[in-house]
């Protein structure tokens, strides 16, 4: 019988929050935290974004956890789950993470936020939690290098991929201080009880699936501005006609988060040396004026294709 009862899952973003919906799925009361925005940068102002637009926590409270289940695809497969997830905020609901047995941490795709988080973890930790990082890529070992022998060896990688209700993959990711123990539980309770298939990564850039998956799509966006094809034209090749009914280059990008898919490219780019595949990382300019636009992809209403 896998241990694990009650679980917070810390950024309320794509992953965050439907990883807290497949948790509750699978009978387990999460509680989803988020930090609260504070203030807009000047870029943001320019755009005319307002603190509310920014915080997708807050787009959650505004909405309703239930707005999971009304997603497409949803998270939740009956609303009632919502009545699992628990909404707060990091601020207020910190010392609350020492009455979990697995805190999964998925906020944004920044190695030093990581970090500064899970230092602020670990003054309220109690021995016996699992702590996990839902990182595409980040070294596992490098986000923890601060802490405790202690709350090391209950630290791993536990990548899930989206949607995680649908993608039967979890990588983990345990490092040379994981206990046995933990990734033995860890892995019983993916299998068991979220019903995921488990592949075993190491910790290197961008683990197994995205160092492959990241630079196909890479690769397809630098040669699809060369040769002046469009989104359209590649994911009509790239989807159902390669047997990919869902997964077709360009919405797979808007799924995923243009600005999650620039920091997890640039995490490979930035942690290898051979010159040829720092090359094959490299994200178009366009990319990059696309999310200083604010076109982030499906959780921003507009990315390579417009959500109606
Ligand atoms: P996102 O941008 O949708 O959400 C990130 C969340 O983190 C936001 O709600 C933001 O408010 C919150 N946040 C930012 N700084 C924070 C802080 N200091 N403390 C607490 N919360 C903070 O990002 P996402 O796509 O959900 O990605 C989250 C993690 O999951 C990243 O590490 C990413 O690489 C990984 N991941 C993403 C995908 C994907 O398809 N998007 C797939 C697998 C793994």
């Amino acid at each position: 019988m896998a241990k694990i009862k009650r679980a917070a899952v810390i950024g309320a973003g794509v992953m965050g929050a439907a990883i807290a919906g497949h948790l509750a799925n699978a009978g387990i009361r999460t509680l989803l935290l988020d930090i609260v925005p504070r203030e807009l940068s000047e870029k943001e102002k320019a755009a005319g974004l307002s603190l509310a637009d920014k915080s997708v926590r807050n787009r959650l409270a505004r909405t309703g956890v239930e707005r999971l289940y009304k997603e497409k695809p949803a998270p939740l497969f009956h609303r009632r789950v919502a009545e699992r997830i628990e909404l707060g905020n990091l601020e207020d609901d910190l010392p609350r993470l020492a009455e979990m047995d697995w805190v999964v941490e998925a906020v944004v795709e920044n190695l030093s936020i990581k970090q500064d988080l899970f230092a602020r973890i670990e003054k309220v930790w109690q021995s016996g939690t699992i702590i996990s990082s839902n990182t595409s890529g980040i070294s596992i070992q490098n986000m923890v290098k601060a802490c405790s022998p202690e709350f090391r060896s209950h630290f791993l990688g536990t990548h899930f991929f989206n949607p995680p209700r649908y993608m039967k993959l979890l990588e983990i990711i345990p490092t040379k201080d994981t206990d046995a123990s933990i990734v033995a539980e860890m892995k019983a309770f993916a299998e068991d009880v979220l019903g995921k298939g488990v592949v075993f990564a190491k910790d290197t850039p961008n683990f197994i699936a995205n160092r492959i998956g990241v630079y196909g799509l890479a690769i397809t966006f630098q040669k699809m501005l060369e040769e002046g094809l469009g989104p359209d034209e590649v994911d009509a090749v790239t989807g159902r006609a390669m047997g990919r009914p869902k997964s077709a280059t360009f919405r797979t990008l808007d799924l995923v988060g243009l600005d999650t898919f620039i920091h997890v490219s640039d995490n490979v780019r930035e942690n290898v040396d051979d010159p040829a595949e720092k090359q094959a990382f490299s994200i178009p300019e366009l990319l990059r004026t696309m999310v200083d636009k604010g076109w982030l992809g499906a959780k921003s209403g507009q990315g390579f294709f417009k959500k109606v």
